[in-house]
């Protein structure tokens, strides 16, 4: 039986200046870390580096307990430019360089999986993350379209891919697994910026399931190489208080899935996004030099007839 993967995401900034409020990023951690023990999933902790310096020690409880800890990245939140996107090769790597510096300082081991804020990136962002030894992550948003915060993502890929090396929207052959969350590209938020996502508290469980359910359907009709469900929440909610409507929401989306998964006859498995990269390189070992075969119709254009 195929199996459906299934993780949680938590972007980690409680410290960052516009919240300046660790106390609650420790609750909210915690909080999740029993959610994630009762309804048997697995997180994967992205945590910018002042909340790292925070909560190392529940970081590594909740590493020792099966999750996953990585980096998240806001070059504004660190006092410098304002989007990973914005910049050159050079001065991301500069910035990415001090983000892995001050998350091995906190936790002791390099981040191997990385998410920048906003989806911010550009053509060279994945060039560099490779470079930097990350090997997954989640950098690509399909169809957000926020050039204010240079993150311009148009028809990307909406599964697990390995990504193209000059241009960030196709596939192609950096050895990074770029792990989108599961979205709904046709519902529109935010004036058509932005599509529905499986981000927790942006909508009920009722309406995340259609969410859901519409992403594992196409994953089959298309018979994608993993089918999963990639949901994302941030560590700024009272998750440890058992009235919390965010934390009801999760075990709302965790019941949906499930129940999809057994009417699709699939296993679901709660997996890092360590995990869920490990299975793609299974099902798509990597290779050099792939890219992805552009096919452009031009049979009603005169000129190509000749
Ligand atoms: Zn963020």
């Amino acid at each position: 039986m195929t199996d459906l993967l299934f993780n949680l995401q938590i972007d980690c900034e409680s410290t960052q200046f516009a919240l300046q409020n660790p106390e609650l990023g420790e609750r909210a951690i915690r909080g999740l870390g029993e959610m994630l023990a009762e309804t048997k999933t697995k997180g994967t902790f992205l945590v910018i580096p002042g909340d790292s310096a925070a909560h190392a020690r529940i970081y590594e409880d909740l590493a020792s307990a099966g999750h996953e800890i990585g980096l998240h990245y806001h070059p504004w939140i660190e006092g410098r430019s304002e989007f990973l996107g914005f910049e050159g090769p050079e001065a991301q790597r500069e910035l990415l360089s001090e983000g892995i510096d001050r998350h091995a300082q906190a936790m002791g081991v390099r981040p191997l999986a990385f998410c920048p804020g906003y989806g911010s990136a550009n053509d060279s962002t994945f060039g560099v993350l490779e470079e930097l030894g990350f090997t997954h992550g989640l950098v690509s948003i399909p169809t957000r379209d926020l050039p204010q915060c240079a993150c311009v993502w148009g028809s990307s890929p909406l599964d697990p891919h390995y990504p193209h090396r000059y241009n960030k929207s196709l596939v192609g052959d950096v050895n990074f697994v770029d792990l989108p969350p599961t979205i709904d590209p046709q519902s529109r938020m935010w004036g058509g910026a932005h599509p529905q996502d499986l981000r927790v508290e942006l909508v009920d469980a009722k309406n995340h399931f259609y969410t859901i359910d519409k992403a594992v359907r196409r994953q089959l009709r298309d018979q994608t190489p993993l089918v999963q469900v990639h949901a994302v929440t941030h560590n700024i909610f009272e998750f440890n208080d058992p009235k919390n409507f965010r934390r009801e929401t999760y075990f709302g989306i965790v019941e949906a899935t499930r129940k999809i998964a057994e009417r699709e006859n699939l296993t679901f498995r709660g997996v890092t996004l360590a995990e869920m990269a490990e299975r793609y390189r299974m099902e798509v070992p990597h290779q050099s030099g792939q890219t992805q075969e552009l096919v452009l119709d031009v049979s009603g254009r005169a000129f190509a007839k000749s």
